[in-house]
């Protein structure tokens, strides 16, 4: 439902939390966190409000630069802590938030399950990370090529961003059907599924269109189509006021 992304020299854990606080006018009935440090990652999720999330945080250590937050319409499992986004990848190493619908998860998932990926949730969202995972795995190449690769597997409406711990300055996101936004800062990003939780921070903003993928390494913002063509970002100025 909600998606809210950040990589950049603030801490990021307060920056996502306020953005899915903006977001809230969706709807939800869950919500959670994924974050980067010393290329650790941590998944913070709970059923509930963005307040619960926070109470359930608590004093726990958020140090971060890179993250990746999530309010969850429930499509595929019900709404409970597990099915909450972000979800791992089964050996923990990327973490991914979605929005939308993979209608050909079940057969995807029985794929992988044969091939002994484990899996904690009932959502499609799951299926898509650890289907990168395993393109990861069986190919050898970097984050952002699976990710590309992936998205030739999935039929069905998705939003996502991906992060990793072996690639801990990376944000990795696509779209088709459903909407992202990037603000360009100064040396910083801002991801959102639209504009609301970004306008506080810059005015610059690139929508990705449908089957586009935006690797966002070490301050750079590299976009290019799933069929590898590179694009030349469109800069728009947001014109909201707050
Ligand atoms: N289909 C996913 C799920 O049920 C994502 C739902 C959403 O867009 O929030 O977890």
């Amino acid at each position: 439902c909600g998606i809210v992304a950040y990589v950049g020299q603030r801490e990021a854990c307060p920056i996502i939390l306020k953005g899915l606080k903006r977001l809230e006018y969706r709807g939800y009935d869950s919500a959670g966190v994924a974050l980067l440090n010393d290329g650790e990652l941590k998944v913070f999720k709970r059923k509930g409000k963005v307040s619960d999330l926070e109470e359930f945080i608590g004093n726990q250590d958020t140090t971060s630069h890179i993250g990746i937050g999530h309010t969850r319409w429930a499509t595929h499992g019900e709404p409970n802590d597990a099915n909450a986004h972000p979800h791992y990848s089964s050996s923990k190493k990327i973490a991914i938030i979605h929005n939308g619908i993979i209608e050909n998860y079940a057969s995807l998932k029985q794929h992988l399950i044969n091939k002994g990926y484990e899996f904690h949730s009932d959502t499609d969202s799951e299926v898509f990370v650890n289907l990168i995972e395993d393109i990861r795995e069986t190919t050898k190449v970097n984050l952002a090529e699976a990710v590309r690769l992936a998205l030739h597997e999935v039929v069905g409406a998705y939003a996502i961003v991906v992060i990793s711990h072996d690639s801990p300055t990376e944000l990795i996101a696509a779209r088709k059907g459903s909407p992202l936004v990037i603000g360009i800062g100064e040396g910083e990003y801002f991801l959102a599924s639209d504009a609301t939780p970004i306008i506080e921070y810059t005015k610059d903003v690139v929508y990705l269109n449908d089957f586009e993928i935006a690797l966002i390494k070490d301050g750079v913002l590299d976009l290019r189509t799933k069929e590898d063509i590179v694009q030349t970002p469109y800069i728009q100025k947001l014109e909201l006021e707050l």
